[in-house]
């Protein structure tokens, strides 16, 4: 199916189901984190609203609280949200992730304590990545250790989104036997704070360092078999939910304001080459919009019916956050002075940009695994390992 630049989505896909809710939301009620003036603020309010409306347990199926929606409607959502509010949508999309592999790889006991929360008013985040170690994550600094039927948990991890707000955090580590997952609750007593990133971009995800010092962590909160995450990692590449999602909504956000931009400033008037410059931004707009929607259309079939997505999911992320940070440079450059003006938020919108081509997975390492999946010509079994 194919998607027009600005067209709602909900026209070329009637079965989205929340569309006036999240149109509501979008345009009355959520905090448009792009016109905030503070924009280190975790955006609260606007998560808030979302726990308001289930919408933290989108994806979480109907027996645990949540709302049973499927990939299509994740993608929707997080488009939208991040067209106005891309902090917002990131931690959406971080929160997701979090509980999707929660109910997917979880065990029974972890599927009932922690995904009815996750549905209604906690926000789950992930801690995989450290300062200075590289993503390939090959050797951790974050160690865990078994002892009398407690794993101990010792580390720094960084670059956390939603460090602070979560009250779930799916950790990994290095232990005896090779990578771990642990879920620790942010009650834990040895659960240290560090302080938020400094960063250029989407501060508002309020992405920060987590400590562990000697945090203890009960057996039945280890997700999977230490030694044996791929596959739970897998599950997120097969989800349809990447950050290209929120790379779109940036597009999307940027195209309006620029549109906006240059009819009141009669430059859309004047000039015949401005309007060429917007109508291939228009074209490009629909290029990405098309992808995202076909690759959620197909992340919501049965799992056998997802032949590829993988590679199909990693090379979504990498072409859609590198045509958004090209996006919203053009849109700068084609509305003039006032488009270099914070008061337009098209620059912050291009930081904002250049947070996703750095989000996991780093678009160098999507380059690098399709190259060397082309060297072994093995076209996804060396995609995204860690
Ligand atoms: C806004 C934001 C939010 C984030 N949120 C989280 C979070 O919630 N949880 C979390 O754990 N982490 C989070 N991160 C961290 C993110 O996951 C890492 O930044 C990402 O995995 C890249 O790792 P790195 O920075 O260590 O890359 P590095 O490995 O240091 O990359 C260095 C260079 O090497 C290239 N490179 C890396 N691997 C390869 C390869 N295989 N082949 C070729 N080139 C390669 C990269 O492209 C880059 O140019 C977040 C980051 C950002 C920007």
């Amino acid at each position: 199916m194919i998607l027009t630049w600005d067209q709602a989505p909900e026209e070329v896909y009637p079965q989205l189901k929340i569309v006036a809710p999240i149109q509501k939301l979008v345009s009355e009620t959520l905090v448009k984190h792009v016109d905030e003036p503070d924009e280190h603020s975790f955006p609260r309010s606007n998560v808030n609203l979302l726990a308001q409306h289930n919408y933290l347990g989108l994806l979480t199926p109907k027996e645990y609280g949540g709302l049973g929606l499927d990939a299509l409607h994740a993608t929707y959502a997080i488009e939208q949200i991040a067209s106005v509010a891309p902090a917002t949508g990131f931690v959406l999309l971080l929160h997701l992730l979090t509980a999707n592999r929660i109910a997917k790889a979880g065990s029974e006991y972890q599927r009932r304590k922690y995904l009815p929360k996750l549905a209604c008013d906690t926000l789950g985040a992930s801690a995989w990545s450290e300062k200075g170690v590289g993503a390939d994550k090959a050797f951790l600094n974050t160690k865990a250790y078994l002892q009398d039927g407690y794993w101990r948990l010792n580390g720094q991890k960084a670059f956390c989104t939603g460090a602070g707000q979560a009250g779930v955090y799916m950790v990994m580590t290095d232990t005896t036997d090779g990578k771990g997952f642990f879920l620790v609750e942010s009650e834990n007593a040895g659960l240290v704070l560090g302080p938020q990133m400094d960063s250029m971009g989407l501060q508002g995800t309020h992405s920060g360092s987590v400590g562990f010092e000697n945090a203890l962590v009960a057996d039945e909160e280890r997700v999977g078999e230490p030694g044996k995450i791929g596959p739970i990692i897998a599950f997120d590449m097969r989800s349809g939910l990447h950050s290209g999602i929120v790379a779109s909504g940036i597009a999307l956000g940027t195209f309006r304001r620029l549109l906006d931009t240059v009819r009141q400033n009669l430059a859309f008037e004047k000039y015949e080459s401005v309007r060429v410059r917007v109508s291939s931004l228009a074209i490009q707009l629909s290029i990405m919009r098309t992808h995202v929607y076909a690759l959620a259309e197909q992340a919501s079939k049965p799992e056998s019916e997802r032949p590829g997505i993988e590679a199909a999911t990693m090379t979504a992320k990498q072409f859609l956050s590198e045509s958004a940070l090209q996006m919203t440079s053009d849109a700068i450059a084609i509305a003039g002075t006032v488009g270099y003006l914070r008061e337009t938020g098209l620059e912050r919108l291009h930081r904002d940009a250049l947070g996703i081509v750095i989000a996991a997975p780093i678009n160098g390492q999507v380059l690098g695994s399709i190259g060397e999946s082309l060297r072994i010509k093995d076209t996804a079994s060396h995609l995204y390992k860690v």
